[in-house]
């Protein structure tokens, strides 16, 4: 494709910015950053620039933004939505983060961490442990994706039961604005009520509104002991009242309570040889639950009290305690090898969704019996976060189906799942965001007083519609 003068020019102007080598024009130089990990999306850009720091993300920021060029912002590109992923037109500018890897504030007493946008999840981990501390963040892409990501798209997890998502354990932020000033609100304090709060506009608006490159985070404490369970339950019901005892037993800290369907253990003993069923018994559904806390031997007994309790009064089927950090590890690899391990199986249609708790077994129930009314032999796979009424419904194909004839049927299985979603008060995007993916379900379904204030924001902060558009709304 022959570039325009202008587009040259600004090409040149960036090289010069930020060095030769970290502005990429070359097509397949390019493509890890121009194609989505699971090959869903495959744009073109004009270039893909890594600036090393603030000043120069806001020089990029001037330069496209004077060219009125659009500009697609990237972290680890692990994202499920399609958001950091340029359209096909190639006249994005990608700014991919990961160049911007420092810690830059590690502070033991304040239990906090401040961390350049493309810190990588695993990394502000280790630096917290080396602190004594742990980042309240848990996800199965933490080797790959960014803080710059996890905190524009507000992530969940598996940890969003013990300590909210995200946004929830951040205390300031470091942001450049659609036309390259820069909004320094990069603060560690816990108390700040000096006008609206501006940082929460940035978090989870997945990059339209604003380029956070760095954050100040609230730690938490690390536990030196833990407890894992799995065990065996009839529904979600079971899953949720076991979850209250738990808690109501004040052993510990309740971490994770994942829910996994027969089906998913089903598959994983099938394509992974690692995997085995952990329990003798077979239920309908299992749960995953750990607690942490100070003393090994005082969780096991108190975690072992409550699963005995709930063997005796019927509320689980059967049930196991992990018996060393090994077989702990296990029971978290299958769990988080769910979404893999369905690949295997053929093709699917997820749904990240959430509901209330009151309400998330009715859901499921009636969800599952409706999947199966209106697709014969399709094969639902609701896992995940139960504790927190976010479940990933996933639809495996009929064994005997073309893939391509059932992912055909996706609108038919969307409007069975979203109509009971909203039916129930639930959320169509749960914790991946909206995107490019749910941009249309969002215009769709979302109050107009919602929407229009959230046009609003777009107009008062991004007037020309650089900063990825099209995502979101
Ligand atoms: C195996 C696997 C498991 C996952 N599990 C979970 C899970 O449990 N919970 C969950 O919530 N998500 C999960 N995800 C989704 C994904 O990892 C998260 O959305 C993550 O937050 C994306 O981070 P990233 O750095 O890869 O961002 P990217 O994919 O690069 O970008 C995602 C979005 O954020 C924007 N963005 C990125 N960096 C910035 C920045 N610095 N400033 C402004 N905007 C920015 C992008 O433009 C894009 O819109 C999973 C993904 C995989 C592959």
């Amino acid at each position: 494709m022959a570039l325009s003068d202008s587009s040259h020019v600004l090409i040149q102007e960036l090289k010069s910015a930020l060095g030769e080598a970290h502005v990429v024009t070359d097509v397949a130089a390019a493509l890890p950053f121009t194609r989505e990990w699971r090959g869903r999306l495959e744009g073109r850009a004009l270039c893909v620039v890594s600036p090393a720091d603030t000043s120069q993300v806001q020089e990029v920021v001037r330069l496209c933004a004077a060219s009125r060029v659009p500009m697609t912002v990237q972290g680890g590109n692990t994202g499920l939505m399609g958001g950091q992923v340029p359209d096909e037109t190639g006249q994005e500018v990608v700014i991919s983060l990961k160049r911007m890897s420092r810690i830059r504030a590690q502070d033991s007493v304040g239990g906090t961490l401040t961390v350049e946008a493309g810190v990588v999840l695993a990394d502000a981990q280790a630096a917290a442990q080396e602190m004594g501390f742990e980042v309240p963040l848990s996800l199965a892409s933490e080797g790959s994706c960014t803080m710059g990501g996890v905190l524009s798209t507000n992530a969940g997890g598996t940890l969003t039961l013990a300590y909210g998502n995200a946004k929830a354990m951040v205390l300031g932020l470091e942001v450049v604005l659609a036309d390259g000033r820069l909004w320094q609100g990069l603060k560690s304090l816990r108390k700040d009520n000096m006008g609206y709060d501006l940082k929460q506009l940035f978090l989870g608006s997945e990059g339209t509104l604003g380029i956070i490159t760095a954050a100040s985070l609230a730690l938490v404490p690390a536990f030196p002991a833990k407890a894992v369970a799995f065990v065996g339950v009839q529904d979600a019901g079971a899953a949720l009242a076991l979850l209250q005892r738990t808690r109501e037993a004040a052993i510990g800290v309740v971490k994770a309570c994942e829910f996994i369907p027969d089906l998913g253990l089903e598959l994983l003993t099938q394509h992974m040889d690692w995997t085995r069923r952990p329990l003798e018994t077979q239920s309908p559904y299992y749960v995953l639950l750990e607690v942490d806390g100070h003393d090994n031997a005082a969780l096991e007994a108190g975690l072992d009290g409550v699963l005995m309790r709930a063997l005796e009064d019927g509320l689980i089927a059967d049930g196991m305690r992990a018996q060393s950090l090994e077989q702990a590890r296990l029971l978290w690899r299958m769990r988080h090898a769910l979404s893999e391990v369905q690949k295997m199986e053929g093709a699917s249609i997820k749904h990240d969704i959430s509901v209330p708790l009151d309400v998330l077994p009715a859901f499921l129930k009636e969800a599952e019996a409706a999947c199966l009314k209106a697709v014969p032999q399709c094969r639902p796979l609701p896992f995940g976060h139960v504790g927190d009424g976010n479940i990933h419904f996933n639809i495996s194909q009929p064994p005997h189906m073309q893939g391509a004839d059932f992912l055909a049927l996706r609108p038919v299985l969307e409007d069975v799942v979203h109509g009971l979603v909203k039916h129930y008060g639930g959320s169509l995007a749960a914790e991946h965001g909206v995107g490019r993916f749910k941009r249309d379900l969002l215009l769709e379904t979302l109050d107009p007083v919602a929407l229009s204030l959230m046009r609003s924001l777009k107009q008062a902060l991004d007037p020309h519609g650089l900063l990825n558009p099209h995502r979101v709304i």
